[in-house]
C-alpha cells in the first residue's frame, strides 16, 4: 500500500497523513486486479459466514458450503490453492461496496445477478439458480405463499433482493430487515416474527440444521441467478471465472459439490445453468 512507501522514504507527517487518507479512500484493499493477486498466489474471496450448506464459517475456523466449493474450484483454476485463499465475510448489503473498494477479489455469496447491481459490479456465471421462498415454524398453517403475508411479520436481510421484492410487491407484509439471515432465523425460533424470506436453498440449509423446527413453504416466487461478483470492467477476470464455472460443470465437480453440500436438505441437484457471456 501507499502508506508503506511513504514510511520507507520518510517524507514526514504530511505525506503520512495524505497516505492515510488515500488508504482510507480505497477501503484498505490491495491494489492490483484479481488476476494480479492470483499470479502472486493469493486471493481474497467474499462469502457468507452464517449460511449452512452455502457459506459457513465452522467453529474450528474451517469453511464449508457450496459457495466455498465454487470459490475454491475457481481459485484453483486461477492458480491459487485453497489454503492460500483468505475468506472474508460479505453481508448482503455490503457486497457491491466491498468489491468497489478492493476489499475482496471476488464474491461467491448467494449473490443474485441484477441490473441495478450490474451498474456497480460485474458478474461471472450464473453458477446456480435459486428462487425466493418462505420459511415458517413447523406448526404454522396459514402462511402458504407471499399473498398470505398480510399483516404478518416477515424477516429478511438489508440490501437483499428478497427484501426489495417484499417491500415493492407485498407491502401488506410487515417487513423487518436484519443484517444476516441467521438473526432472522433466531427471531423466527423465538416467535418474534412469523416468517423468514430469502432464497429456497438458504432457507433449506437452516431447516436442515434443526429438523422438525421449521417448514419450507416450498413455492418459489422469483428467479435468483447466482453470480460471482467482481470489479466492474475487469473483463479478463470475468472471462477466466466463466471458463472455470463451465469447467466445474463439465468435469462433474459442480454436481459432486451440490450433492455433498445439500445433503440433508432434501434438495435434488438441478440441471446446471448456462454461463452468460454478456
Ligand atoms: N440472492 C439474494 C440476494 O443476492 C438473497 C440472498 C442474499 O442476500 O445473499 O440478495
Amino acid at each position: 500500500m501507499r502508506i508503506n512507501r511513504a514510511v520507507r522514504v520518510g517524507v514526514g507527517a504530511v505525506a503520512l497523513a495524505l497516505a492515510a487518507t488515500v488508504t482510507a479512500a480505497c477501503g484498505g484493499g490491495d491494489e492490483g486486479s484479481a488476476l494480479d493477486h492470483a499470479k502472486e498466489g493469493k486471493l481474497t474471496v467474499g462469502i457468507k459466514f452464517d449460511q449452512p450448506g452455502l457459506g459457513l464459517r465452522n467453529t474450528d475456523g474451517t469453511y464449508s458450503g457450496f459457495d466455498v466449493e465454487v470459490a475454491e474450484y475457481v481459485s484453483e483454476k486461477l492458480g491459487v490453492k485453497p489454503e492460500d485463499i483468505t475468506f472474508k465475510e460479505t453481508p448482503s448489503a455490503q457486497r457491491e461496496t466491498m468489491i468497489e473498494n478492493g476489499q475482496v477479489d471476488f464474491i461467491v455469496a448467494t449473490y443474485s445477478i441484477t441490473d441495478s447491481r450490474k451498474e456497480k459490479v460485474d458478474f461471472a456465471g450464473p453458477y446456480y439458480v435459486a428462487g425466493q421462498d418462505l420459511l415458517v415454524r413447523a406448526d404454522n398453517t396459514d402462511i402458504t405463499g407471499p399473498e398470505s403475508l398480510d399483516g404478518k411479520k416477515v424477516c429478511s436481510v438489508k440490501g437483499s433482493t428478497p427484501a426489495q421484492n417484499i417491500e415493492k410487491n407485498f407491502p401488506q407484509a410487515q417487513l423487518q430487515t436484519y443484517d444476516t439471515y441467521s438473526l432472522c432465523i433466531e427471531a423466527l425460533r423465538g416467535g418474534t416474527i412469523d416468517a423468514v424470506t430469502t432464497d429456497n436453498v438458504i432457507l433449506a440449509g437452516y431447516a436442515a440444521q434443526a429438523p422438525g423446527t421449521y417448514k419450507l413453504v416450498n413455492k418459489t416466487f422469483t428467479t435468483e441467478n447466482y453470480g460471482i461478483g467482481l470489479k466492474k470492467g475487469d473483463t479478463e477476470t470475468r472471462t477466466q471465472i466463466n471458463d472455470a464455472i463451465e469447467a466445474m460443470i463439465a468435469d462433474g465437480s459442480w454436481k459432486a459439490a451440490l450433492e455433498k453440500t445439500f445433503a440433508g436438505t432434501g434438495f435434488a441437484v438441478p440441471a446446471p445453468p448456462t454461463v452468460d457471456r454478456y
